[in-house]
């Protein structure tokens, strides 16, 4: 039989014969993949024509078809359905990808073609064939295409090394994480509830300590417990022990932070910017430092009064309950809980009724179809990789096909944790003749039915299922011309803005009534609860964004600008200096030494996207409370100017199209009770 990931599929709507498919077909599938495309890029290397963008740029956009099909596949099912064997796969598959992109970036023949079309830029007319001229020209320029042949030397050396730094960031972290335990006996259990002391037996007895206590290092573990334990002596080793983590002692970070910044910035310099916020920056929505200073500082203003307040409020209450007359950093969650007690009393768990998983879900369709005239028409002759899987095609208003969506959404001992979107197939041109529609998967790790009761939701899982599916319309509803630059394929400070909008229907009464109908009764979520839960959202939102704030600016001043750093913790204390409240109590504190998302993962000189973003679908969604949350025209123009318009031009050339103007911050700040101090 022919491998199933080198035919055209005969499966509906051209869908992935997941059925057909073993784990012995992809790496054979990836080498074809892999010689395909490098036959067709010698192609455009041997064309005797001189260079232009349909005989180069256009066709290196379509040399990579097979491969393409080979690893989406590959990496859908690492991540949603894989034992031990397919994820071993990975150590041959990912250095094979590594290398062809390697060799395809730092290939000079083929380079001196997209810089001869790039300089005759003016021939073109039309604009898409420019964006994806830019584009890939810019890919190959970032990679080192255009430099000397010592300098490309240089960076494949700085990201060799970069290569190795990273991970042994990460594993300095996990390490230390999982070197710290607290074992507990029965005295020790004080302050907490029932779900915390049978977690921390659960750990002890997966340790073999049948009479014992255990809280770890991992958040799950560690958090609830600073929470609810009364014992204030363990709550202070618990928040020492986490807080200094990997400075110093057996994992230590500070020599990898230093090396780190010092190699990116390095490599920011090799390609032509000052240092690596700006390189960044060149593909960002907020395009300048300045932008992004502007953003931290005005949220600063708004928010640390607020922050002082909750302080107060918190160190008031420990002083009335306990006599405690100085807090230290180890009471402040502790007593924060007993606050928002005090001020929002109420159960969770009463929410869950109001959302069945099945119901949630058609109430996204629902949305959509309100909004967009989308429809939903569940699909069963498309083969999925499990049971569990169902997929729908998604049909126009005028009901023409716009794509599939596969929907996955309890966890299984094969998936990995966490909720995403992925495309298997993104929409865009498969050849001249041929602008293909989506295949989008949305993936969640819900609450599991049981044998007795549904799948029942929390408030955030809801909010998690309407974000993703946010990514999915993203997708979904994309109308380019090339792959490239179709769907989410957009600036990382602007892609979040389609999903965390969708979060905003679920806190509508409007939208609410569609679908949060209890499992039992049928009766609707309640006015009252609504409120209380939106209430309780703001709860120290003041303290909250402040923290964010911390990580924003610690994060530029490790990468907006060169630094000799000589000690970490001096370092970044400057750094944060003015969102700290109070004194530094806690010996070794360190933030840097286990700031992974930016010494590890691809948040260098970028976590302030993640504000950024805030303010975006705030700024958006007042535009639909405005005019309705269900107006037709607002969500016409969310669609045409946002959600299919992929990369095709500057992200604030398209959200200006929406809004009508850039976005101001004041819509968050509203929505997080953030624009008044609140004395009472
Ligand atoms: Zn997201």
């Amino acid at each position: 039989m022919k491998n199933p990931l080198l035919v055209p599929s005969k499966a509906p709507h051209g869908t992935i014969p997941f059925h057909e498919i073993k784990t012995e077909h992809f790496v054979p599938a990836i080498s074809s993949g892999i010689e395909e495309a490098e036959n067709a890029l010698q192609r455009i290397i041997d064309c005797k024509e001189s260079p232009t963008f349909d005989n180069t740029v256009l066709a290196l956009e379509l040399s990579s078809r097979t491969l393409d099909t080979a690893s989406n596949t590959f990496y859908h099912l690492f991540g949603s359905e894989s034992d031990k064997d397919f994820k071993d796969l990975s150590d041959k598959i990912s250095p094979m990808l590594a290398e062809f992109e390697n060799n395809t970036y730092l290939n000079e023949k083929l380079f001196k073609r997209i810089e001869l079309v790039f300089h005759n830029k003016d021939l073109l007319k039309d604009e898409e064939d420019i964006r994806l001229l830019e584009v890939t020209y810019n890919d190959f320029v970032k990679n080192g295409a255009a430099l000397s042949a010592t300098d490309k030397e240089k960076l494949r050396d700085i990201d060799k090394e970069l290569s190795t730094l990273s991970p042994q960031f990460s594993k300095n972290t996990l390490n230390a994480t999982n070197d710290f335990e607290l074992w507990l006996d029965e005295p020790d259990l004080d302050g907490l509830p029932d779900t915390v002391i049978d977690a921390a037996k659960m750990a002890a007895k997966e340790k073999g300590r049948e009479n014992k206590w255990l809280v770890t290092g991992h958040f799950p573990s560690f958090s609830p417990f600073m929470q609810y334990s009364a014992r204030r002596d363990l709550r202070k080793k618990v928040h020492v022990a986490t807080s200094s983590k990997c400075n110093g002692g057996k994992y230590d970070n500070n020599m990898y932070c230093k090396k780190i910044s010092d190699l990116k910035h390095k490599r920011a310099q090799l390609l032509g910017f000052s240092n690596y916020a700006d390189y960044i920056l060149q593909e960002r929505m907020a395009e300048k430092q300045e932008n992004i200073y502007n953003l931290l500082d005005n949220l600063y203003d708004s928010c640390i009064d607020h922050a002082k307040n909750d302080l107060k409020q918190i160190a008031e209450l420990a002083e009335k309950l306990d006599g405690i007359d100085e807090i230290k950093s180890w009471d402040i969650a502790y007593y924060s809980e007993k606050l928002k007690k005090d001020l929002y009393d109420y159960d969770e768990n009463s929410l869950k009724p109001y959302f069945k998983s099945e119901n949630v879900m058609s109430g996204a369709f629902e949305v959509a179809k309100r909004l967009y005239g989308l429809n939903f028409k569940k699909l069963d002759n498309v083969q999925t990789w499990h049971d569990d899987v169902n997929v729908y095609e998604v049909l126009d208003e005028d009901h023409t096909h716009i794509g599939i969506l596969y929907e996955d959404l309890f966890p299984r001992s094969t998936k990995r944790g966490g909720a995403w979107m992925n495309p298997l197939r993104s929409q865009g041109m498969v050849n001249p003749n041929d602008i293909c529609r989506p295949h989008i998967s949305l993936t969640c790790n819900l609450t599991k039915p049981t044998e007795e009761k549904p799948s029942l939701l929390t408030y955030r899982e809801v909010e998690t299922i309407f974000h993703e599916f946010g990514h999915c319309l993203h997708g979904l509803l994309s109308d380019r011309k090339y792959k490239r630059l179709s769907g989410t394929s957009v600036f990382w400070d602007f892609v979040e803005l389609p999903s965390q909008i969708m979060e905003n229907w679920v806190g509508e009464e409007d939208a609410l009534e569609l679908f949060a109908h209890h499992y039992e009764t049928g009766e609707v979520l309640p006015k009252e609860l609504l409120q209380k839960i939106k209430k309780s959202k703001n709860f120290r939102s003041g303290t909250n964004c402040l923290r964010q704030l911390t990580f924003g600016y610690l994060d530029m001043a490790w990468f907006g600008h060169h630094n000799d750093v000589d000690n970490v913790e001096e370092f970044e204390r400057k750094a944060i200096e003015k969102t700290m409240l109070r004194e530094q109590d806690t010996p070794g504190a360190s933030i840097s030494t286990m700031f992974a998302h930016i010494f590890a993962g691809g948040y260098s000189a970028g976590y302030y996207s993640y504000k950024w973003a805030e303010v975006l679908e705030a700024d958006a969604f007042e535009k639909f409370q405005e005019e309705g949350i269900f107006n037709k025209e607002t969500a016409k123009s969310f669609r045409n100017n946002i959600l299919s318009q992929g990369n095709i031009k500057h992200p604030l050339e398209l959200y200006k199209h929406f809004r009508g103007r850039k976005p101001k911050v004041e819509a968050l700040l509203k929505r997080e009770g953030l624009l008044q101090v609140n004395n009472s």
